[in-house]
């Protein structure tokens, strides 16, 4: 039986001799792609084909890859599991009872089973870190502006980053280099990463090393990601690293404050699909307030309808401070809490999921649920810093993945540690 890792199966061969000859990628459905369909996991977007290729898909064509498909994802990245997608969920192919992950889960389970090298995602607030670890496969969320997100859907504009997913950290590393440097065509992208040599810092070099835990990303988790995840530190310990606890309380108002975020950008970012501007009508008749209405009412899955009316809620005039403005204050003590802890260690480790994967269907009923399971990675969106999770060990046979977050613009460190635990 079929992983439904992609939403459209479709080969696109480069002609370009480059870094990426020879590799068969999946890009995730929410990056557009010139005359190939882009949904975005949604019915709204079923027979959406860009006229135009993302600035990374153009990257990946002159470096030489193959793109064999556009990835199942969440709809719109709204999800931690790939099963908020019209297109239907993505098993896991290391436990097929199990979920990938999400947002990007097609692209992690398409790289896992051998059904591409590597892959593109998209983490707006953990979407390529948590399927890489659910799947036991490498993901690389880069600084904020290190990569175009010209040719992206948005969900969260000031939180995602698309980024890569493959077997091993200098693949991954080898990609990011492929997509990194500056836009013209995306005004928050940087200098940085324009000569980037990301693989060659896959050394495994760790002499030296300082590696700060913060209490508050490893105490909730369960005791056999626990027991993964300090068997990973003690090994970079053997190799010469050091680690001790570090504090960070308020990553604690991480979640919350991601949420009131990532809805209320999401709330004005879907506005666009309304079946007349953009997406599948749902037919004319009426006003077009009727018109809007049934586009959006068929055209939209119940998660992204939820955050759609959160996020017009947190952004309404009389709510907009108690809610936006205290989730803006908290993203701010978050940033600090990051950059006082970078004063003294060289990385910050956690585990980066707290949890193993869910058997499918498990979370689906439960969105709180689904949105605590984000605790360790969305402090990372919120200060736009790189952050990496790369396979360590195992909890009953299921793969646990250990984060490695670094300063603003140092993929260099994280690639460098990651590639020690491998
Ligand atoms: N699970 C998070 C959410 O649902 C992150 C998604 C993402 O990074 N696209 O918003």
């Amino acid at each position: 039986m079929s992983l439904n890792a992609f939403i459209t199966k479709e080969t696109v061969e480069s002609d370009e001799d480059g870094p990426l000859s020879g590799k068969t990628i999946a890009v995730k459905d929410n990056i557009s792609t010139k005359g190939l369909r882009t949904t975005c996991g949604s019915a709204m977007l079923e027979d959406y084909v860009p006229p135009y290729d993302a600035t990374v898909v153009e990257l990946l064509k002159d470096a030489g890859a193959t793109i064999v498909g556009k990835a199942n994802m969440d709809e719109f990245g709204m999800g931690t599991t790939t099963e908020t997608s019209a297109f239907g969920p993505t098993k896991n192919p290391v436990d097929e009872s199990r979920v990938p992950g999400g947002s990007s889960g097609g692209s992690a389970a398409a790289v896992a089973a051998g059904e591409a090298d590597l892959a593109l995602g998209s983490d707006t607030g953990g979407s390529i870190r948590c399927p890489a670890a659910f799947c036991g496969v490498v993901g690389i969320k880069p600084t904020y502006g290190l990569v175009s997100r010209y040719g992206l859907v948005a969900y969260a504009n000031s939180l995602e980053q698309i980024g890569p997913i493959a077997p091993t950290v200098e693949e991954a590393a080898g990609l990011l280099d492929v997509i990194a440097g500056p836009d013209e065509r995306d005004g928050t992208t940087h200098d940085e990463g324009a000569d980037s040599d990301y693989a060659s810092a896959a050394t495994g070099d760790v002499d030296g090393l300082t590696i700060g835990v913060p209490t508050e990303l490893v105490e909730g988790a369960d005791e056999g990601v626990k027991e993964a995840f300090w068997a990973a530190l003690d090994e970079l310990e053997a190799q010469g690293a050091e680690y001790h606890e570090v504090s960070m309380p308020s990553v604690e108002k991480a979640v919350a404050a991601y949420y009131v975020i990532a809805m209320s950008e999401a709330s004005s970012n879907l506005a666009r699909f309304d079946g007349v501007r953009y997406g599948k009508s749902g037919g004319y008749e009426g006003n077009w307030n009727d018109a809007f209405a049934r586009a959006r009412e068929e055209g939209f899955g119940p998660e992204v309808k939820r955050r759609i009316l959160l996020g017009t809620y947190a952004l309404s005039a009389g709510y907009h401070d108690k809610y936006y403005a205290k989730a803006q204050d908290a993203r701010a003590w978050v940033k600090q809490d990051f950059d006082a802890a970078f004063e003294d260690v060289d990385v910050l480790a956690s585990p980066t999921m707290p949890v193993p994967p869910f058997k499918l269907g498990e979370s689906l009923d439960d969105p709180l649920q689904m949105y605590l399971a984000d605790a360790n990675t969305v402090p990372v969106n919120l200060a736009n810093l790189p952050a990496i999770s790369v396979p360590a060990g195992e909890t009953d046979g299921l793969p646990v993945g250990l984060q490695l977050i670094g300063p603003k613009f140092d993929e260099e460190t994280i690639i460098r540690a990651a590639s020690a635990v491998e």
